[in-house]
């Protein structure tokens, strides 16, 4: 199994042994707010320490860990131009498999120009990119963060994240990868398989996006047992929990 959306340096060491023996094989840390980036180096910094000490704290527990890299809407650093500047840099480790999470929080012209300077990077260099949509004012922010995709990046490069019942309608149709953020106070399991269930499993990708906010590490396996109960065969299990997310980030 993949578990296609944490934070790791958020979560303690413990986790990824429970993750590992519930099968979870390769996950994906996500570049997040853990401090107020007030400045450039903040911002490297915590992407430093998820290549370094966040793989490592994985691998020793038999976990693959990869990384993204980016700048998250709701932590823009003042001098953000020079972490888009380095990350060319940072994107040639092998372990960092796309620009992330990045996206838009409450809708800010800073926020959608930083947005826009880093789709247009991943674009340039055609990596794939993971999109944070933001629990307040979901609808609207998810419009405004389809409009801004549109102009400025190679669509079947985006995965569109923390998809809920609220914005589903907005994006299936779309040509992007969809997550499916399985977490107390975003969607539970069950949902998950509901929303499978309607629109099939082809475009969904699942994950815990465990950080300090509850969360639960195993969310990604319980949602495939509930599958499972729900009558879903192995291959479309194995497309959703692994397959989607290995073509995705060629992992
Ligand atoms: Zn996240």
């Amino acid at each position: 199994m993949i578990d296609a959306h944490i934070h790791a340096d958020t979560r303690p060491y413990e986790d990824f042994e429970k993750m590992a023996i519930a099968g979870i094989e390769k996950t994906i840390t996500c570049a997040h707010d853990p401090l107020p980036m007030k400045v450039s180096t903040v911002t490297l910094e915590h992407i430093q320490r998820l290549l370094e000490v966040d793989t490592q704290r994985a691998k020793e527990n038999g976990i693959r860990l990869y990384v993204t890299a980016g700048i998250h809407p709701r932590s823009i650093p003042r001098d953000y131009k020079n972490v888009i500047e380095n990350l060319p840099q940072i994107l040639e480790n092998k372990r960092v498999v796309a620009i992330g999470e990045i996206g838009i929080e409450k809708g800010t012209q800073v926020e959608i120009k930083v947005l826009k300077e880093q789709l247009e990077l991943a674009d340039r260099l055609k990596i794939p990119v993971i999109i944070h949509t933001p629990r307040k004012n979901k609808k609207k922010m998810t419009k405004i963060l389809l409009q801004v995709i549109e102009g400025h990046i190679d669509t079947s490069r985006v995965l569109i994240d923390h998809i809920n019942t609220e914005i589903i309608k907005e994006v299936i149709e779309h040509e992007s990868m969809l997550g499916l953020t399985i977490q107390p106070g975003k969607i539970t399991p069950f949902e998950a398989v509901m929303i499978m269930r309607e629109y099939g499993i082809d475009k969904f990708l699942l994950n815990s996006d465990i950080s300090s906010a509850p969360s639960d590490p195993l969310s990604v396996p319980k949602t495939v047992h509930k599958m499972r109960l729900e009558g879903f065969n192995d291959s479309e299990i194995l497309r959703v929990s692994s397959k989607n997310a290995e073509k995705f980030f060629k992992i």
